[in-house]
């Protein structure tokens, strides 16, 4: 027998039992004539004490033992007269009585502790050691739960787990494709699936009314801090639905998994349309823990001299409640922000409303009293409040103040991480005007409907439709997106046409799934969430990476593997490929 026990499970109640346990040395002190070493394991760690007077060659064995060596001990429990309160076995120690090396160990390329003194490519380099750490691994315990809970849920709700290939066909639509040659076929490729998205509405065509898959999917996009080459998507559809019972349905995955996971009952998820999320946050994804909305200015602003005011098309302003104290450093901070590349404002206007009633703004020459009262009304603003305004065109000066927004959302301490504030977000265009390729592109994807009455629209004035499209978002996460689909063949004709496809082109790529629309194809919709995403969420990090036992770092790369690699001639001989 091997262990009798875990390292996390010895308590009071077991002093005076004989146990064996096992597992790796986390650290050893020697104190005179005793040696203790802390023994962990997945369940935790057991203070293990060898006693010199009373087994000094066992005690001297002890001493050889390095860092993550693999050992298996028997001995006696007995009560610790110097308690450790921080670990949950503390109020106890092992005697060692036998100890037996499993395995021995190098010295450890970092420290096997919570905070470690490993960098990050040495951490990914030599994964299996850093998820050793009681951080990572409590993160993989969370994935574990989310998982398990994701399926318990949807399967009491009658969805069923269906597995789609792996390897398909390209498409050019929606990001760039990982492309696998083919052996059998030279000259041909499959693709890694972005999504099942086609083979999901097949299966509704099909008559499993409720399918999910808990599935990777491969998008070849560059990558940002919170992107993985290859992600876990839950992925699920419905027949027979309308909108409501979409939101209904997956509003209670997402309580569920929280409730059960976290113990956090959530509100009702509120529905906010994308135009209202745009004009009020900014962005599509507000972060609505906190309310800090946009006031329209340009009304308070326009027309009294202040040129960079007069000329934009939007003046928006913001209000940091009680930040009227904000020093200069730190306007200036907020105004450097705003002037990052990434951002890319030109300035920002700050507006004091002081405790005792004044007012004082970085434009005062234009803006005397009354009109600086007149905007602290505008916004709403009281004694000790900060307006903060910029001006531009709609979409940039938006964008910007909606970074702004959640910078001195951080730095006010409202973007609390014990807090979720959930919501849907619908109503979206169901195309985009791309300037540079003078085409339309589906906003979702070319299979999401358009809102019902919007159908019409679609042919006469394709830009002003919007779609029958729902995204999650929380804490300002877009946490999953879906939509109704189009479940006829001439609707599905008309996206394609709208979005420059010729017949042809449609048939060659989706031929199969506007020929399956001709054989009964029952109104359905369905959503995606971002598992990665969904667990960082809960676990509060904003790295996904953490939540993956074996991520790529942020060039894509596998740095354990040392992949992606070149491969042998003969390789690329068999698949008929001639590399320069
Ligand atoms: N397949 C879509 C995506 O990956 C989600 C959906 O519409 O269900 O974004």
């Amino acid at each position: 027998m091997l262990r009798s026990h875990t390292c996390g499970e010895l308590r009071p109640g077991d002093v005076g039992n004989s146990v064996t346990l096992s597992g790796w040395v986390q650290k050893s002190r020697d104190l005179g004539g005793m040696t203790f070493i802390d023994l962990r394991d997945r369940y935790g760690i057991t203070q293990l004490v060898f006693n010199m007077d009373v087994n000094a060659s066992l005690c001297e064995k002890a001493r050889k033992l390095g860092r993550e060596f693999v050992i298996s001990v028997s001995g006696n429990i007995v009560e610790r007269s110097n308690k450790n309160t921080d670990l949950p076995t503390g109020d106890i120690e092992l005697i060692v009585e036998q100890l037996t090396v499993l395995n021995k160990s190098n010295t450890p390329p970092f420290t096997i502790e919570d905070e470690t003194d490993g960098g990050d490519d040495l951490r990914m380099k030599y994964r299996y050691m850093d998820l050793r750490r009681a951080p990572l691994k409590s993160n993989i315990e969370l994935r574990h739960r989310v998982l398990q809970e994701t399926r318990k849920y949807l399967d009491s709700e009658g969805f069923l787990e269906i597995e789609t290939p792996v390897l398909i066909k390209s498409t050019p639509e929606g990001a760039r494709d990982f492309v696998v040659p083919s052996r059998m076929n030279p000259n041909q490729f499959y693709a890694l699936p972005q999504s099942p998205q086609t083979f999901k509405q097949l299966l509704m065509v099909s008559g499993f009314d409720k399918y999910f898959q808990i599935v990777r999917c491969f998008r070849d996009e560059d990558l940002r801090a919170d992107r993985q080459p290859e992600f876990t998507q839950i992925d699920c559809e419905m027949s027979f639905v309308e909108r409501e019972d979409v939101l209904s349905t997956f509003e209670g995955l997402i309580k569920h998994i929280i409730k059960t996971v976290q113990g956090h009952d959530l509100p009702e998820f509120p529905i906010m349309t994308y135009a209202d999320a745009v004009a009020s946050y900014g962005t599509d994804k507000p972060d609505t823990r906190f309310e800090m909305k946009f006031v329209e200015l340009n009304a308070s602003t326009q027309g009294q001299g202040f040129n960079v005011f007069d000329g934009a098309e939007i003046v928006v302003g913001i209000c940091a409640k009680g930040a009227a104290e904000y020093s200069r450093k730190q306007l200036d901070a907020l105004t450097d922000f705003v002037k990052r590349p990434q951002i890319g404002a030109k300035g920002l206007v700050y507006l004091k409303y002081n405790q005792d009633g004044t007012t004082k703004s970085s434009v005062d020459k234009f803006y005397g009293d009354d009109a600086r009262m007149a905007i602290c009304k505008a916004m709403n603003a009281e004694p000790g409040d900060l307006v903060l305004i910029m001006s531009g065109d709609k979409a940039q000066a938006r964008n910007a103040m909606s970074a702004l927004r959640l910078e001195v959302g951080e730095a006010l301490g409202l973007r609390d991480k014990s807090i979720y504030a959930p919501l849907w977000v619908v109503d979206f265009p169901l195309l985009e005007w791309d300037e540079e390729t003078k085409r339309f592109h589906a906003m979702h994807h070319p299979f999401t409907s358009p809102n019902p009455g919007d159908a019409d629209k679609l042919q006469s004035d394709p830009g002003a439709v919007k779609a029958n499209a729902y995204d999650m978002v929380i804490n300002g996460v877009e946490l999953g997106g879906g939509s109704i689909r189009i479940h006829q063949r001439k609707m599905q004709e008309q996206m394609f046409d709208a979005l420059g496809f010729t017949k042809e082109e449609a048939e060659a790529q989706f031929g199969f799934l506007l020929g399956a629309f001709e054989y009964g194809a029952p109104p359905h919709g369905g959503i995606a969430f971002g598992f990665d995403r969904l667990v960082a969420l809960i676990g509060g990090s904003e790295t996904i990476r953490d939540y993956i036992a074996f991520p790529k770092n942020n060039s894509g790369r596998d740095v354990m593997l040392d992949a992606p690699s070149e491969i042998s001639t003969e390789q690329l001989k068999e698949l008929g490929i001639n590399l320069p």
